[in-house]
């Protein structure tokens, strides 16, 4: 199945995230059948950035959003552990600090884009300022309202200035949201995931997936698509986000830059050190 095309949101679509199957996967029963085709994934994920990397000339651009409790730690860790920390990053975006707020939203975000031959993976992103920033009123209505077509402007400009951008919406349930939280409080070692505001901000779970919808839809283009991603099960969020950086990465038809130098000269000057080694 190509998840790329099955998830991703069409340019003008609207999303109804409740019409979106949370549990979905596919034709595993759980995970044991999917681990090999898993494993492939991730394999060709290492060598696909080590590819970008040596080209030097493009970068990616991976954005992930969800609720809380979503899994964009655990995505983060699956895809990000199976590359290479040279040339990969994650930036996560926090409440705007004093210096970041008092410039333009997307002000701090132009900074953490990735460089020539970059990963970067946006744990949270500008999306946050038509989110949380639109849910809590924390700029009125027209201000927000703006903000769509500047980010669709501002991802335009990455894209056209080589950076490939692939946004992933976490889809999980409210039941399984709940869950996850009971996992947290039934497990010390997650105790310090536990926050007061995952209560309060699963108060207004409708008002965010309203957010959410409206957000994709009108910010899902053709050079930066969003992908809705079933993420009640963790390794079938692995496994189709894996599948769907495995994709585009291919696409971009990447080359080893040539070789700066003659290697056949090379080649000699190395038997004759190899010699004067041997003497
Ligand atoms: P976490 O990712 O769990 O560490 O939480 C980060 C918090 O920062 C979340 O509650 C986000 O909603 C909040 N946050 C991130 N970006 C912004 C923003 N632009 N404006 C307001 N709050 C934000
Ligand atoms: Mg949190």
């Amino acid at each position: 199945m190509k998840y790329h095309k099955k998830f991703r949101v069409e340019p003008g679509s609207k999303v109804r995230l409740h019409k979106v199957d949370a549990s979905y996967k596919d034709k595993h029963e759980d995970q044991t059948t999917a681990l090999g085709e898993i494993e492939r994934y991730t394999r060709r994920l290492r060598e696909l950035q080590y590819l970008l990397y040596a080209e030097g000339r493009r970068s990616l651009l991976i954005v992930l959003q969800a609720m809380d409790a979503g899994g964009k730690d655990g995505t983060i860790n699956h895809v990000l552990g199976n590359m290479n920390p040279q040339g990969a990053r994650v930036y996560g975006f926090k409440v705007p600090s004093a210096q970041e707020a008092a410039h333009d939203f997307l002000w701090r975000i132009h900074q953490a884009a990735p460089g020539r031959g970059e990963v970067a993976i946006f744990n949270r992103s500008h999306y946050e300022d038509v989110l949380v920033a639109r849910v809590h009123k924390l700029v009125p209505k027209r201000v927000w309202s703006k903000r769509y077509d500047l980010i669709n402007e501002f991802e335009h400009n990455l894209t056209m200035n080589g950076t490939r951008i692939l946004k992933f919406y976490l889809h999980i349930s409210a039941e399984e949201q709940l869950e996850r939280f009971k996992q947290r409080i039934d497990d010390p070692d997650r105790h310090w995931k536990i926050s007061e505001s995952d209560y309060n901000e699963r108060a207004y779970w409708d008002a965010y997936t309203e957010a959410f919808e409206d957000a994709i839809s009108r910010c899902s283009t053709k050079h930066a698509p969003w992908y809705v991603i079933p993420a009640n099960h963790k390794w079938f969020r692995n496994l189709a986000v894996s599948q769907i950086v495995v994709e585009a990465l291919t696409s971009m038809k990447m080359q080893f830059p040539a070789p700066t130098v003659d290697i056949d000269e090379i080649r000699q000057r190395y038997h004759q050190a190899e010699l004067a080694a041997q003497k």
